[in-house]
């Protein structure tokens, strides 16, 4: 952890320039869901109390260097100031004139929002000069933008060297978080990886293998690891061209001593709808699809994470989108949410299909954290360094 937090700096009299992630979504030129703003909050708060000038640095959508009206931050201005129960600032250009004549007008305490940072095209090439502009602003910079901290850009990586730099409040939990389920954890540690296929976490299931002592796949990635061992997967979505990898990825876990849990058993279907008819069987017919791991595949989890100190989650068990397909991903879900109730487990949980399957099952404030970084969280579990987060580390 070599990266400082809000506590260690002085904001007093001084203009902090804050990077956030407030990409949120807008429908019909309101904003659709305030969940990020709402989490940036208490570093906002923080600074303007501790007598600091707030100004807020952001990318909105992809304008791809090109000033795009539609993409302006202006239109989420309305809904900081609601969720923030204080008037926000705005300048139209992030750098330059606009922005320092609109942050020489802010007295201690105030917050203003700055136009979007990818308005320009040195944002996303990680552009000294524009990051020498952007830090010219001001004279500290704060990092709280967790979830675009995979990505080395002016706003998040550059600016970093430039000024005495630290984490807000979200970011730090979100470390503090990630630290305890993969850094330092509490054995046993048991990961979850489900979804839809293995191509798209193949980095992370090579990563999780060498670092956890249970690694439970699920999803239709895990046909693609049945299939490998020569079970019927019937009409399922399935990799078959990965099962070379597959085997790989088990091979290496035995030697690694990490256990892997696939389905025992299976429910199937004849199509992906909701209450499809379906059964539970241990080998999959050729004209029918795995949907979900079925009840002895839930209890052996179960039995899992009875043993287990930590757990790290992502991917559904299912097709949790389409009842009674969820059940798997529901039932695991509680039991882990239980467990960490009773001060058993440390559960973390990332991913935007996992965040919606837990709010989906009920259970996502009783985890330990849920990370709202989908990329980030995803590169993190893959034991890659974040740019963002390594900047702030000197
Ligand atoms: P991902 O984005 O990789 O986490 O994948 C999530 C998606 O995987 C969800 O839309 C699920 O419906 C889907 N999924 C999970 N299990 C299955 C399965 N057995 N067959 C088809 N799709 C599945």
């Amino acid at each position: 952890m070599g990266w400082k937090s809000l506590d260690a700096m002085d904001f007093a009299g001084k203009t902090a320039l804050v990077r956030v992630d407030i990409n949120v979504p807008i429908e019909n030129g309101r904003v659709s869901d305030a969940t990020r703003i709402k989490a940036v909050l208490p570093t906002i708060r923080h600074i303007a109390a501790a007598g600091g000038k707030v100004v807020l640095l952001a990318h909105f959508g992809r304008p791809k260097g090109k000033v795009v009206p539609e993409m302006s931050l202006a239109q989420v201005r309305p809904a900081l100031e609601a969720a923030l129960g204080h008037p926000v600032g705005f300048a139209e250009d992030c750098i330059g004139l606009p922005a320092k004549r609109v942050i020489a007008a802010m007295m201690p305490g105030d917050v203003t929002l700055l136009e979007n940072t990818r308005f320009h095209p040195g944002e996303e090439k990680n552009d000294p000069e524009l990051a020498a502009a952007l830090a010219a602003l001001g004279e500290v910079y704060v990092n709280d933008a967790f979830s675009a901290a995979h990505r080395a850009h002016a706003s998040t990586e550059a600016i970093a060297h430039l000024l005495p730099a630290c984490a807000g409040r979200l970011m730090e939990a979100e470390l503090k978080a990630l630290e305890a389920a993969l850094g330092q954890p509490e054995r046993p540690v048991v990961a979850i990886v489900g979804g839809a296929k293995v191509s798209t976490k193949l980095e992370l299931l090579g990563n999780l293998v060498g670092r956890v002592d249970h690694l439970v796949i699920g999803g239709g990635m895990a046909n693609t690891f049945l299939a490998a061992q020569g079970k019927p997967v019937g009409t399922s979505l399935c990799e078959h061209d990965l099962a070379e990898t597959a085997r790989t990825i088990l091979a290496r876990a035995q030697e690694t001593g990490c256990q892997i849990h696939l389905p025992v058993d299976l429910v199937v279907a004849h199509e992906f709808r909701e209450n499809a008819p379906h059964q539970v069987v241990t080998d999959c017919p050729a004209d029918a699809m795995i949907l979900d791991a079925g009840p002895q595949s839930v209890a052996a989890i179960k039995l899992v994470f009875d043993t287990a100190r930590t757990l790290i989650w992502n991917g559904p068990l299912g097709a949790f989108e389409i009842a009674p397909f969820d059940a798997a991903t529901n039932a695991v879900a509680r039991h882990a949410a239980e467990r960490t109730r009773a001060g058993g487990l440390i559960s973390v949980a990332g991913g935007g299909d996992t965040v919606a399957a837990l709010n989906r099952a009920g259970i996502a404030q009783d985890f330990t954290y849920i990370s709202t970084a989908g990329g980030a969280f995803l590169e993190w579990m893959e034991g890659k360094v974040l740019p963002g987060v390594a900047a702030l580390e000197g």
